[in-house]
């Protein structure tokens, strides 16, 4: 078994309640981050983990709402005492965008060895990265821990690569969607999962907002929603897709649009999904922990 704390459950629209994108999870011996969006980082702090707990990092994709706070979770994991590399999974990509952070941050790691000096690890601010190919099946790309960690391609063009995962670990198996469509490889990769970790947006709730939009003359940013469900999964479609699959538990992050923690909106965003899938279904909040259990 292992736990999933969420850290970001929103998109890259703005929310008060839900950062970008991420989830740290924690089984035996380690911690795992998914990806690190805007407010990611903070949120760390907040769930009591250091981020030098974490030596392990894995990314779907390389949207903004998922790694903006890299920078962030570099810097205070090494300052914070990290003594190793941080190991990073990603789709390709992924070594251009560290590669660009380190850069941005050169100054400020010279201007910190300058000031601490030989307080500060030289390897704790490296970051190894391995870029794992996007596969239509699920693909063995690391064991961090005894947590195997298996990635796949996902339909989110035009980003790609894109991928989901899952993980394993005594019996017990996540899958952690990414941002997709609900395509067949997400089905396939869920199959009889204990928990899918699904994005989910309602397409009658976006509309509105981007009618809102328009009706208040703003209709740059209502034209921009315009184009966000085409690579996006509709609650009821993720619905379908967590029924054929199987998953003992479904739940909704990554949510568009963005909805309080509680309430009628959250009731309203997830309408009509349990006529389609009969086990539990809930809405994830930023700083919510589950645990993941094998189901036999
Ligand atoms: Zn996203
Ligand atoms: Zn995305």
């Amino acid at each position: 078994m292992f736990d999933i704390v969420f850290l970001g459950t929103g998109s890259p629209l703005p929310s008060p309640v839900r950062c970008g994108a991420g989830q740290v999870l924690i089984a035996a011996g380690v911690n795992v981050l998914v990806d690190c969006g805007w407010g990611v980082a903070r949120r760390l702090n907040a769930a009591h983990i250091p981020p030098p707990s974490i030596d392990v990092a894995v990314f779907t994709h390389m949207h903004s709402d998922h790694i903006t706070d890299v920078p962030d979770f570099l810097i205070s994991r090494w300052t914070g005492g990290a003594t190793r590399p941080l190991t990073v999974y990603g789709p390709e990509g992924t070594r251009e965008t560290m590669d660009g952070f380190l850069a941005a941050l050169r100054r400020d790691i010279g201007y910190r060895f300058a000031h601490h000096g030989d307080k500060l690890s030289r390897e704790g601010i490296r970051v190894d990265v391995i870029e794992v190919p996007a596969t239509p099946e699920p693909y063995a790309a690391g064991n961090a821990g005894g947590l195997l960690m298996e990635s796949f391609e996902v339909d989110h063009k035009p980003v790609v690569p894109a991928l989901g995962w899952r993980f394993a670990a005594g019996g017990a198996r996540a899958v952690l969607s990414g941002d997709t469509t609900a395509c067949d490889t997400l089905r396939r990769a869920a199959e009889g999962a204990d928990l899918l970790v699904c994005e989910a947006m309602n397409v009658e709730m976006l509309a509105q907002r981007a009618a809102f939009l328009r009706a208040a003359g703003n209709t740059h940013v209502a034209g921009m929603l315009d184009d966000v469900p085409d690579y996006h999964a509709p609650t009821l479609d993720v619905a379908r897709l967590a029924h054929d699959a199987g998953v003992r538990q479904l739940m909704l992050s990554h949510v568009i649009p963005p909805i309080p923690e509680d309430g009628p909106q959250v009731a309203e965003f997830i309408a009509g999904m349990a006529a389609l899938y009969r086990g539990p279904l809930s809405v994830a909040r930023d700083l919510q922990r589950v645990r993941v259990t094998g189901g036999t």
